[in-house]
């Protein structure tokens, strides 16, 4: 079995989904085909479920009567023969009156709305494949994709639901499914945070123990910097699970940052494809080494450094440890560590307990607070033997870095600078590490 995940923009319009379908068709085998909303339509959703909030009713049934027209507008375009377009529109009209009821519930789920997107767009592209003879069965996700522990997800159940779904209905060479949302352990609709179809689609390659995992998405692969912000940046071939890992977390947002975790120990192989070019080679991420040294910068923003000043920790074993304890009671995660004899630094990318974290901390000793950091980081195999990587250090001339963080990792360089330095320390880099490394070579 594989699992092929179809993001935004690659089921946005109805030409990109008959790209879809002919890539579909291409691969033997059976497949289970996760598909996100159409590009556009959760941010939609999002703001559906703000005018709520803020009681915003005229807000509301516009934002609902374009989600409306936009999937009717697809449906037109998408579905051919007269009686499949009627029996089409009626069961994406049901589906829309459900979401119509959730949003007069009291209190309103936020994520119950928000996942409709998916549902929408499932629907319709399971009847479009239908119809042009792609036999399919659509899967409900929320069967089976259990998952409570979103860090570490209940693979064993989402596999027993799954089996168990797929016993149940009718058996086909294509599944199409929804990404994204997720039921907890009080059976409530959740999600698995925004951009989560990449993880859906790696959760469920591990609980089938798929072959291969394959993320259809608008760029031909992993490339070496973020191309919003770096020009000239280039596709890399290959990438360890671990590269991967590393660079989704530090803000890749070519992929969810938890997708690799469910399929590394697994060695199941992830190929990142371009659904508009998909004859390009496109990223393969397993195990499989290919080269040494540096391959790629990201960047993660949202980021908050605090400083702990304090005397008494000079010499003091146990200072540490009731620091860390502190984030530990409020389960937030640190990120960047660094010290001196004095002071302590580090780094959370989850402020929301904040407050009590600060209010706890104040007992050893002073605190300064700097929110609005990213964490940019360099990534590669043995970077830090790499002899090139020494010029980002270079980077201090031109612009402040509030923390390093070197060695923790032999793979892995983090500098903490200000987010309103982010894009000119990725270009910088970019120029330093990649640019003038290839004017050295020829
Ligand atoms: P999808 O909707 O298919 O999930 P996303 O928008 O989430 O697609 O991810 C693809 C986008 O990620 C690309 O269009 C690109 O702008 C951005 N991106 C950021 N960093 C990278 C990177 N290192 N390599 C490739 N794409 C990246
Ligand atoms: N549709 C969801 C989002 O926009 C999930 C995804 O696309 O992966 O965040
Ligand atoms: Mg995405």
């Amino acid at each position: 079995m594989k699992v092929l995940k179809f993001g935004g923009t690659s089921v946005g319009s109805a030409e990109s989904i008959r790209n879809v379908r002919k890539i579909i068709l291409e691969q033997k085998g059976r497949k289970i085909v996760v598909v996100s909303a159409m590009s556009g339509v959760t941010n939609k959703l999002v703001e559906v479920f703000e005018a709520l909030k803020a009681g915003r009713a005229e807000v509301v049934s516009g934002h609902m009567l374009e989600l409306k027209l936009k999937h009717l507008q697809l449906i037109e375009e998408l579905i051919e023969a007269e009686n499949n377009k009627r029996a089409t529109e009626n069961l994406f009209l049901e589906l829309y009156e459900q979401l119509e009821e959730i949003i007069q519930a009291k209190p309103v789920s936020e994520a119950a709305v928000v996942t409709f997107g998916e549902s929408f767009l499932s629907l319709i592209f399971s009847q479009f494949l239908e119809e042009q003879g792609v036999s399919n069965t659509l899967l409900d996700a929320k069967d089976f994709m259990h998952v409570s522990n979103v860090e570490n997800p209940e693979i064993q159940t989402v596999q027993k639901l799954l089996k168990a779904t797929l016993q149940r209905e009718v058996a086909s060479e294509v599944y199409v499914t929804q990404g994204f949302i997720r039921i907890d352990r009080n059976k409530n609709i959740c999600t698995l945070k925004r951009g989560g179809s990449d993880y859906t689609a790696t959760i469920v390659g591990a609980a089938v123990n798929a072959t291969e995992v394959q993320i259809w998405t608008d760029i031909d692969g992993f490339h070496n910097n973020d191309p919003r912000f770096v020009e000239h940046t280039s596709a890399l071939t290959h990438l360890t699970f671990e590269e991967a890992a590393e660079l989704a977390y530090f803000g890749a947002k070519i992929l969810h940052p938890q997708t690799v975790s469910p399929v590394k120990d697994r060695n199941i192989p992830i190929y990142l494809k371009n659904t508009f070019t998909p004859n390009a080679p496109g990223t393969c991420i397993s195990n499989s080494h290919h080269s040494i040294g540096l391959k790629a910068i990201s960047a993660k923003d949202g980021i908050t450094a605090i400083k702990i000043k304090s005397n008494r920790m000079l010499m003091a074993h146990g200072f540490l440890k009731k620091i860390f304890e502190v984030f530990d009671k409020h389960e937030t995660s640190i990120d960047m560590i660094t010290t001196s004899e004095i002071a302590i630094s580090l780094t959370i990318d989850d402020a929301r307990n904040l407050d009590k974290i600060l209010s706890e901390l104040d007992e050893y000793g002073e605190i300064t607070v700097d929110t609005d950091h990213s964490i940019i980081c360099v990534v590669g195999e043995g970077v830090i033997n790499d002899r090139e990587t020494f010029r980002l250090f270079e980077l201090l001339n031109d612009l402040p870095v509030r923390m390093i963080s070197y060695g923790g990792s032999s793979n892995n360089i983090s500098l903490l600078v200000d987010t309103k330095n982010k894009v000119q320390a990725l270009q910088l880099l970019h120029h330093k590490l990649f640019e003038e490394k290839i004017l050295n070579e020829t």
